[in-house]
């Protein structure tokens, strides 16, 4: 784990993290990242993360989750631009829809769908889209 910015290798949102592997990033500070999610519910599905690794919020230093409630805060504002409504969720857990176990806040837009949670599947996020988005989303 070393200075906490880095973590398994086997843990996906610790490689984005530390830039290891591939995403859209919109926000980065010292202690958290929040970038799109690669199988979005809704057009602008952010995930906000720690960058030190953790399964659930419970798992993580008071600071990390004090940073990622302020990154929170930052990306919801900017989500705004998209939309004045969203949905702000945390999975805890295998049995409540919890799949990568790095603890994340989703904050996924909303325009007037009836139910993306338990509509089709989800397609996979587009470079063409996600380049609009971080247009859109990662300016301060
Ligand atoms: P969970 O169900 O654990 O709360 O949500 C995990 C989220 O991470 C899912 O919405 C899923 O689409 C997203 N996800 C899984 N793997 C990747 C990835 O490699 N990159 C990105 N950007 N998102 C991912
Ligand atoms: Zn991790």
């Amino acid at each position: 784990m070393g200075d906490g910015t880095t973590g398994p290798t086997d843990c996906i949102f610790c490689e984005i993290a530390a830039r290891r592997a591939p995403s859209y990033i919109v926000y980065e500070d010292a202690s958290t990242v929040a970038f799109l999610d690669l199988f979005p519910f809704t057009r602008g599905h952010l995930l906000v993360i720690p960058k030190r690794h953790g399964a659930r919020l419970t798992d993580i230093p008071f600071n990390d989750q004090m940073a990622m409630v302020r990154t929170l805060d930052e990306v919801c504002r900017r989500v705004e631009r998209l939309t004045p409504d969203y949905n702000v969720a945390l999975n805890a857990g295998a049995k409540a829809g919890q799949i990568v176990f790095h603890v994340h806040f989703h904050v996924i837009p909303r325009y007037g769908e009836a139910n993306p949670f338990l509509g089709p599947g989800r397609a996979r996020l587009s470079d063409g889209d996600a380049r609009e988005l971080v247009g859109e989303l990662a300016r301060g």
